[in-house]
């Protein structure tokens, strides 16, 4: 059997699907092949990743929706394709599934509705006792295997997940063993970035964090940040050399490295901390505008999850809204000693 997965983005949602590439492979075993689509700076997510067998990069800046189709074109001709997984359920997704409409596709309820519907439900007991009532949702990574476990014949239900939670992966998510990127060790991995402004928690407050850090522990500390965040050279006021900054020098691959040698992984509800979490690497993780009860919240059982209960809170299902307040309340409350306290309690126990 040959499976195409599809989701191009973003950084945090591919790395989560390698939840429902494992669990595939557990079901389905050795002589299923995976092919996986998504955007092109995504690849090294996935490229070696042990279960999957082949990795087709779109880049929506340089390539042609052609371009893209005679890819799969020539995937399918090689060894041809039994089903399309579409795990991004966009327009584009929809868009791939009706070029090859002749082959069955399956689609994830991505749960826009409920989610949206539990944003105008701001008091948080309230949210809570409706999502259990009516709507069940769970961690995103458990959710697409419950919802097509009866499809692809998996009897066991919750079973198969806690199996995997213990599995050789030892996690639900997982991703491709790297070359190291030597660091001195032990260290931490401060990720002051996310994909939407509103997600992020204030920079001075990350900055502030890494200076009481540095004085209360003897690790390392590491600066991950993409190209475009500038916003970052805010650290560069802390004289340290046990701070390593990284901001814009490192491809995604080293970031990757980074990641899996750090003891702990602090940052936004964003794609580093996802990846941290999909080797094993606890986290310590600040959600803003976002509720961690849609799905996103980090999974491992050291991770740590800071989120301040608001009136106006969630104000949106991603973070992409601007905020209507007069402040960023739901970031600002968030205070540096509670935050540098759990980092402290996770770094031990990791
Ligand atoms: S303070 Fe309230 S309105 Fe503003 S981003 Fe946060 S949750 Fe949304």
């Amino acid at each position: 059997m040959h499976i195409l997965l599809v989701r191009f983005s973003s950084m945090g949602d591919v790395v989560l699907q390698t939840a429902t590439i494992n669990w595939l492979r557990s079901l389905l075993g050795h002589t299923l092949t995976i092919s996986f689509v998504t955007s092109q700076e995504f690849v090294s997510l996935l490229e070696n990743h042990p279960e999957v067998n082949h990795v087709i990069g779109f880049n929506r800046r340089g390539e042609t929706w052609k371009d893209l189709k005679h890819k799969i074109h020539s995937l399918h001709r090689e060894k041809p394709i039994d089903l399309i997984f579409d795990l991004h359920a966009t327009l584009r997704s929809f868009r791939l599934r009706c070029s090859f409409w002749t082959i069955p596709a399956l689609t994830v309820d991505k749960r826009r509705w409920e989610r949206f519907f539990l944003t105008k439900i701001k008091s948080v007991t309230l949210r809570r006792w409706m999502n259990n009532q009516f709507f069940g949702l769970g961690p995103q990574v458990e959710r697409i295997i419950k919802d097509f476990e009866s499809i692809f014949g998996d009897s066991r239900g919750r079973c198969r997940t806690e199996e995997l939670r213990n599995g050789p992966h030892q996690e639900l998510t997982s991703l491709a063993e790297l070359p190291l990127y030597q660091l001195p060790r032990p260290y931490i991995v401060i990720a002051p970035s996310a994909s939407y402004f509103y997600k992020r928690w204030p920079v001075q407050s990350f900055v502030e964090l890494t200076q009481k850090l540095l004085e209360a522990t003897t690790f390392h500390y590491v600066i991950l940040a993409g190209p475009d965040d500038s916003f970052c050279d805010a650290f560069k006021v802390i004289e340290s050399d046990r701070l390593h900054y990284l901001q814009g020098k490192t491809t995604l691959k080293e970031s990757m490295s980074i990641l899996e040698q750090s003891i702990l992984c602090v940052g936004n509800d964003s794609g580093m901390n996802h990846i941290a979490e999909a080797y094993g690497v606890p986290c310590v993780t600040l959600f803003g505008p976002t509720d961690p009860l849609f799905g996103f919240a980090p999974h491992g059982a050291s991770s740590v999850t800071i989120s301040k209960e608001l009136w106006c809170k969630p104000c949106s299902t991603t973070g992409k809204k601007a905020c209507f307040r007069d402040r960023h309340y739901c970031m600002e409350n968030i205070t540096v000693d509670e935050v540098k306290d759990e980092v402290l309690k996770v770094a031990v126990i990791a």
